[in-house]
């Protein structure tokens, strides 16, 4: 016997394989896909009685949405990040909230490689060099990756993978995280260091692969670009935010750090700032995890997930 009438709101746009997932399912009533609405907007139809609300880093799912959609069991949220769900209010309201952080590893550990290779080589440049004309072959000079330190400032999914590809690179690999134990650290790949002041100034390249929370928000701040050789790369992939913009703008500007491979950013989209124009910064409009492959990936894992969170059975990605 089936239990009947789930209604499912889709506030994002998302690969139609989260749609066909959930409407062919027997218990599911009713699939709802209006991406892009407002918040007032959105609360109006959430208050309509759907039972699950599925978005990706947008709409922001906060106290005041939660409380203007009585129906609401489980949000679901596409992708990794869910800085964008205000979970203790999830809790407090007996929400469940679930994620789908496996879908999206292989791009963006995939988009990280390609920003590195971009600032190492400074591929955007010389491709804007060529595009006006120009057969500047003396400017663009790079430098190598094999043999240069990589610094993973977190070592979970993503960091893990890009361990992986930096190793096939003939690259060293450190790894900074104070959740995960020094065995851990090596069997992905990573050598454990003593502190994040000892990674950042032993690496040639520093790539941030964490969640952004209050202990993360400004962890490259002034101070830990003080620690860093001369020359650094430095890759985000993670969540603006976690490394400080004016901090990096000096950095680069002082020729501290060589370049700057950037997809995410404290205000999204940050238009055309200082930081985004500057000749050494390689910028992305956070499309690290936007691959065919990943995108189907994730919208069918979400819509597994919100229904076996629907259906009261074990979950696999529970965050809240
Ligand atoms: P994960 O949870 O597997 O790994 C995060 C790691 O960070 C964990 O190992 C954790 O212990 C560590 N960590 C937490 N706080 C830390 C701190 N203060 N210092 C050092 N390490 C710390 O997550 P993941 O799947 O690897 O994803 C990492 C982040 O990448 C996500 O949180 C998300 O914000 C971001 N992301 C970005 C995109 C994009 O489109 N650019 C896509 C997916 C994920």
């Amino acid at each position: 016997m089936v239990a009947t009438g789930w209604r499912v709101f889709l506030a994002a746009r998302l690969h139609p394989v989260a749609a066909d997932v959930l409407a062919s399912a027997p218990d599911v009533a009713q699939v709802t896909a209006e991406p892009d609405l407002d918040p007032r907007a959105l609360a109006a139809r959430l208050a309509q009685g759907y039972h699950a609300l599925i978005v990706r880093s947008r709409p922001r799912v906060t106290a005041d949405l939660l409380a203007a959609a009585p129906a609401l069991r489980v949000v679901g949220r596409a992708g990794v990040g869910v800085d964008n769900i205000d979970l203790d209010a999830a809790r407090a309201r007996g929400v469940v909230v679930v994620n789908a952080p496996a879908a999206t590893t292989e791009a963006v550990a995939e988009h990280t490689l390609a920003l590195l290779f971009a600032v190492a080589r400074r591929l955007a440049e010389a491709d804007a060099s060529m595009k006006a004309g120009r057969w500047d072959k003396k400017r663009f000079m790079g430098i190598e990756l094999a043999g240069r330190t990589l610094g993973l400032v977190g070592v979970g999914r993503i960091g893990a993978a890009v361990a992986r590809r930096a190793a096939a690179l003939g690259m060293t690999v450190l790894g900074y995280d104070p959740y995960l134990t020094p065995a851990t650290l090596r069997s992905r790949g990573a050598e454990p260091v003593a502190s994040l002041p000892d990674l950042l100034a032993r690496s040639d390249v520093v790539s941030v692969h964490v969640p952004l929370t209050p202990a993360t928000r400004g962890l490259l701040n002034r101070e830990a670009f003080a620690y860093m050789k001369d020359g650094v790369i430095v890759l985000g992939t993670a969540r603006g935010g976690v490394i400080d913009e004016d901090a990096l703008l000096d950095a680069l500007r002082a020729g501290k750090v060589r370049g700057a491979g950037l997809d995410v950013f404290a205000t999204e989209p940050p238009g055309a700032t200082p930081l985004v124009t500057h000749p050494r910064v390689v910028a992305t409009p956070h499309i690290a995890a936007q691959t065919e492959e990943a995108q189907a990936r994730v919208a069918r894992d979400i819509a597994q997930e919100v229904l076996a969170a629907l259906r009261g059975q074990a979950l696999r990605w529970r965050v809240a």
